[in-house]
């Protein structure tokens, strides 16, 4: 069913069992007490899921390298020497692992960072000073060492990271290279680090071991790589000894989503497809691949040699044994949210998954069988009450499931149907096929009532949430006001000018479907970016208009502050530069003074105006639904809340699935 996907490949010293790379990506274990025996059990599961190449997080060639000062290092012979229990691990499932080499270069959140040049990154806090010679040819050296320590540790082959804005990305950018000396200047200057170190790695680890370098093909920031240059690099690089060149799109400072929900799937495939018949050495995609049919359909188009995921490995560690046995209907889908896995990194936590909170913890969260099968009720198939059935069920209790709508997926069914978060639709799907596999009894348009509960052993009440509603005066009256559930549900028609009361995640999620176009494809995506698809203009960047809706749409909040943001720590910026394009107006500081036949009166900076709105939505978060609450109490300790009904404020479906599953290990 997917022949190319898991299809082998040669790189004549060693055999990969499949295409498929599980891509770098930084947990937060790095840095942990425990953390090598926790990274070693996170990779042992993905080996034994399947997956042909694992790329570690990013580990520094030296102390002024790392992107934090406590982040993790591997410079000297007890780095490798500690490693040594993540690569037995993943060689115990007949895995193989690369380590990634990651200098942060000007990203570097210490006062020690180094560059190209002196210039200061716009999303970083220090200025980096400027590299001498001596200090260059120190680094590359730094590079060479840690790859043969790598080599002691038992990787089988090393990821130099020269992409995603990092120091070679530096060095390679007339953006951040203004030396004059033979490190700069012409191109043939600028990529002489990358390929220095490339030299000084191959010499060091011999012939047979892998050297990926992850090459920036698309810097989507202005001053970056032409496409000339990138094919010059590619290029380059091969004769320099690499076996494989893996994709890089986009510098973290770069303000073009990459790898959000937001972003089609595959939406860069293309790019690494323009590469590739340059280069004899095999190459490798990435970015929002993240099911094995968009995978073979990259593979068996020629786009590339090998697919790489990252995220999808925290959602579902057995991605690929999945496909091999043609279940990719069992497949835990990432939804590219960033909510648990990113946004967390950022917050200096360490990554999980909202789709699979096991992820980055399996020395800690053990499914096991139970030696006492228990009759249990779940009130609620929202993510909390799915996540809770489906992993009591698969311990081997005997759950009913009671739902009252006659569907299943709660707000996650409100949240497929907003543009670019469609892939909700996969974690509904998934639970849908969890519910047939474990043997969960579900009960569908069924409210389940006191009576009825009190005869089980366990009740879990995951009865979500409803929508808030507010008071403004002439509300009540006016035909105009909706809420947020009714419109998404029935697609009520709203007018041209709509006003939004609420700018929470909702409220913008709500902004977002009223101004989204029509018929929106992956053309009109990378168009609305500015994503120069021919590759003409250096960093595949063109300045392009924003692109304005036909809708007159307000997005309004009481607080006063920043609007339009949302609450993701990584995405929020994608949600307000979408709106801002469209022309969306964000008003903070509002007070809400009535519904009239014209609109919406408010308060705004002590002057009273009427925003003309044919409707006015409300997304003013939500209350929890607490059925039949007078009588919990008689259920004592067998009654346990979850999700959303148990706390709707900050309501979030990292901590419904994480309460849902956490419950259902425990009782
Ligand atoms: P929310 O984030 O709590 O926002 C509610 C909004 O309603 C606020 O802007 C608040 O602003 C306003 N509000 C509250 N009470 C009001 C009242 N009585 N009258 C008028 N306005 C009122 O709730 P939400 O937007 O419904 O989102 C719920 C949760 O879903 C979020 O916490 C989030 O975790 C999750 N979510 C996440 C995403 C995502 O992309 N990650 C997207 C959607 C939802 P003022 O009080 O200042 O007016
Ligand atoms: Fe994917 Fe979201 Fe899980 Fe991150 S938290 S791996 S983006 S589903």
């Amino acid at each position: 069913m997917y022949p190319n996907l898991l299809k082998p490949l040669d790189l004549g010293f060693t055999q990969l069992k499949n295409r498929v790379l599980m891509g770098s990506m930084h947990t937060g274990l790095e840095e942990d007490k425990q953390g090598l025996d926790k990274l070693a059990a996170f990779y042992a599961e993905r080996a034994k899921g399947g997956v042909g190449l694992i790329v570690t997080g990013g580990f520094s060639p030296n102390l002024r390298g790392r992107l934090h000062p406590f982040s993790a290092e591997f410079s000297k012979p007890k780095h490798a020497q500690a490693h040594k229990v993540v690569t037995e691990a993943v060689h115990q499932y007949g895995g193989k692992i690369a380590l990634q080499l990651l200098h942060a270069g000007r990203y570097a959140m210490h006062p020690f960072a180094q560059s190209a040049s002196s210039i200061k990154a716009p999303i970083a806090r220090f200025s980096p000073s400027e590299m001498s010679e001596r200090q260059i040819k120190k680094t590359i050296q730094a590079f060479a060492n840690s790859a043969s320590l790598a080599q002691l540790a038992g990787y089988d082959g090393v990821e130099v990271m020269g992409s995603e804005g990092y120091l070679i990305n530096q060095f390679i950018c007339q953006r951040t290279n203004t030396r004059y000396d033979d490190w700069g200047g012409s191109y043939q200057n600028r990529i002489r680090f990358a390929l220095e170190i490339v030299k000084a790695i191959r010499q060091e680890v011999g012939e047979r071991f892998i050297i990926i370098f992850r090459l920036s093909m698309l810097d989507l920031v202005e001053q970056g790589s032409t496409f000339d240059e990138v094919i010059e690099l590619a290029q380059a690089l091969e004769k320099a000894g690499v076996s494989l060149i893996n994709t890089g799109i986009g510098w973290h400072e770069a303000r073009i989503p990459t790898i959000a929900t937001q972003v089609p799937r595959g939406a860069f495939a293309w790019v690494t497809e323009k590469v590739r018949p340059h280069v004899s050495v095999p190459i490798i995609t990435c970015n929002r691949i993240n099911m094995p049919e968009e995978a073979e359909k990259i593979l068996s188009s020629g786009q590339a040699d090998m697919v790489s995921m990252a995220r999808p490995f925290l959602a579902d560690p057995h991605f690929v044994v999945k496909a091999e046995k043609q279940q990719s209907r069992l497949i835990n889908t990432c939804i590219g949210c960033n909510q648990a896995c990113l946004d967390n990194v950022f917050k200096g936590k360490a990554a999980s998954c909202l789709v699979n909170p096991y992820a980055c913890r399996e020395t800690e969260l053990i499914p096991l069988s139970t030696h006492t099968a228990k009759n249990i009720a779940v009130v609620g198939a929202g993510p909390a009450g799915l996540a809770c059935a489906t992993t009591l069920a698969s311990r081997g209790h005997q759950v009913d499931l009671f739902e009252r709508n006659d569907r299943i997926g709660g707000q996650f069914r409100l949240a497929m149907q907003i543009p670019g978060k469609e892939e909700f639709r996969e974690t509904i799907r998934y639970f849908a096929n969890q519910i047939d596999e474990t043997g969960v009894k579900l009960h569908l348009e069924t409210e389940a009532n006191f009576d009825l509960l009190k005869e089980y052993d366990e009740v879990i009440m995951a009865s979500g949430v409803e929508p808030r509603k507010v008071e403004i005066n002439g509300s009540q009256q006016s035909d105009k006001v909706i809420d947020y559930q009714t419109l998404i549900r029935d697609k009520t028609y709203l007018g041209d000018r709509v006003a939004i009361v609420g700018a929470g995640g909702i409220g913008i999620d709500v902004a977002t479907m009223i101004t989204e176009p029509d018929n929106h494809q992956l053309d009109d995506w990378l168009h609305e970016w500015g994503i120069d698809k021919e590759m003409a203009h250096p960093g595949g960047l063109y300045p392009y208009p924003d692109s304005l809706s036909d809708k007159e749409v307000w997005v309004l909040q009481r607080r006063k502050g920043r609007v339009g943001k949302g609450p993701g720590k990584t995405t929020g910026w994608i949600h307000k530069r979408t709106l801002e394009k469209r022309g969306v107006n964000l008003l903070g500081g509002v007070e809400y003074q009535g519904i009239t036949a014209d609109g919406l009166k408010i308060n705004y900076q002590g002057e009273t105006k009427t925003i003309n709105a044919d409707s006015i939505v409300i997304c003013a978060g939500q209350v929890s639904v607490r059925p039949f609450e007078d009588k919990w109490a008689q259920l004592g300790d067998k009654l346990h809340v979850i999700g959303g009904a148990d706390h709707a404020g900050e309501l979030d479906a990292v901590r419904a699935i994480r309460q849902g599953v956490e419950l259902g290990l425990k009782l």
